[in-house]
């Protein structure tokens, strides 16, 4: 590679006939691979002496930075990457370069926005997903608007004292401008709600409340399965047409069950099922009332339900009965709005992914911003 510069890199002298040609400096540049082999770029690189200030200058290129032996391009191919679902180390792998090549690379080619602490959505929800083991708390904390989907920050540790403190950083009017938030029912984010966002409303997800009576009704059934060891198959078998919604139950084609040695509908085993006990019955009609409500809306009846079902229920189902009348005012904001975590579910599944695939991380600094980078909400620098 030869050319004549435009200036003495040294000094700044412009190019004249006392800069004068000194050899070739040959580097040796990772590029990346051909047909899957690693490649390499033998450049010869012409060297200028600068008679006006006594020293010698190589050319530069674009093809790679300065001291460096990976090309640019190599590295842009290593930032657009780290969007897919892979680990680092695959990365470097592929790219015949080492992990902590991955890591710099990809640490320098995103800006990661900073959160603006004069802004916040109107509509926020709240989740957190297992983080790495040196996180203190071994939660992270991930909230997003839930309007959009977009991820607002995501922060280390989502004990109490650690959000409070951190969302104090937002202006008041800020806090105070939030409506509704979406949280599951863990109960430090209800306290930190009404401390740092008095008038937003409190909404419990829809998917959190119907899996606990979903869990309750499973833990019946097995309660029965297990002390009714002639039924025992039967009830493990149709676990799934227990919790099938009942609008969706088939009524009208037979089929043949083994179980049952017989032509039978969904509907009949069920009712089967449901005759061998009376606390899975009533735990059943319980679970189905309230995925009733929950669609149709209709916090009157699902409150209504969880009183006069109470006595019949199992004792699984009583817990869950008590839990939810504890956030019973909540769940009628579940039912007023429509907004939910299913957002943030998304964004978790794919956070678990890359934490898996990468079987682990140690720093939470890197994991995050994987997280944002694989979100598209950091933006390349260079390209
Ligand atoms: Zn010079």
């Amino acid at each position: 590679m030869t050319y004549q510069p435009k200036a003495c890199y040294k000094c700044g002298h412009v190019f004249d006939a006392r800069i004068i040609k000194h050899g070739f400096k040959t580097s040796f540049i990772k590029i990346p691979s051909v047909s899957g082999f690693d490649t390499y770029l033998n450049l010869r690189k012409q060297r200028y002496f600068c008679k006006h200030c006594q020293s010698t200058f190589i050319l530069q290129t674009d093809v790679v930075d300065k001291n460096c032996c990976i090309s640019n391009n190599t590295k842009s191919a290593i930032a657009l990457q780290a969007k897919e679902k892979i680990s680092e180390k695959d990365i470097a792998k592929s790219h015949n370069v080492s992990h902590s090549t991955v890591s710099r690379v990809i640490d320098s080619f995103y800006a990661y926005n900073k959160p603006n602490y004069n802004y916040l959505p109107t509509h926020l929800c709240f989740d957190e997903f297992k983080s790495v083991k040196s996180a203190a708390g071994a939660m992270s904390f991930i909230f997003c608007d839930s309007e959009t989907g977009k991820i607002v920050d995501i922060i280390e540790d989502r004990r109490l004292h650690v959000l409070k403190d951190y969302f104090l950083r937002y202006s008041k009017q800020t806090r105070f401008s939030v409506q509704t938030i979406v949280i599951d029912m863990y109960s430090p984010y209800i306290s930190l709600i009404q401390d740092v966002f008095p008038k937003a409303k409190i909404i419990i997800d829809k998917f959190h409340i119907i899996q606990l009576f979903s869990r309750a009704l499973n833990k019946t059934r097995i309660k029965v399965m297990n002390q009714d060891k002639k039924h025992y198959n039967k009830l493990k078998k149709y676990w799934k047409l227990i919790l099938k919604d009942q609008t969706k139950i088939d009524y009208t084609n037979y089929t043949y069950h083994r179980c049952f040695r017989k032509l039978m509908r969904e509907i009949d085993i069920i009712h089967y099922l449901l005759k061998l006990d009376p606390e899975l019955k009533a735990s059943y009609e319980l679970y189905h009332d309230v995925r009733y409500c929950m669609k149709n809306k209709d916090f009157e009846l699902l409150k209504k339900a969880l009183v006069t079902k109470y006595m019949s229920v199992s004792s699984y189902m009583k817990t869950a009965i008590n839990t939810i009348r504890k956030y019973i005012n909540y769940v009628g904001h579940t039912l007023t709005y429509d907004y939910n975590n299913g957002v943030l579910e998304g964004i978790n599944n794919k956070t678990k992914v890359i934490k898996r695939i990468a079987f682990g991380y140690r720093c939470f600094y890197h994991f995050k911003n994987r997280i944002l980078i694989t979100q598209n909400l950091a933006t390349i620098k260079r390209a």
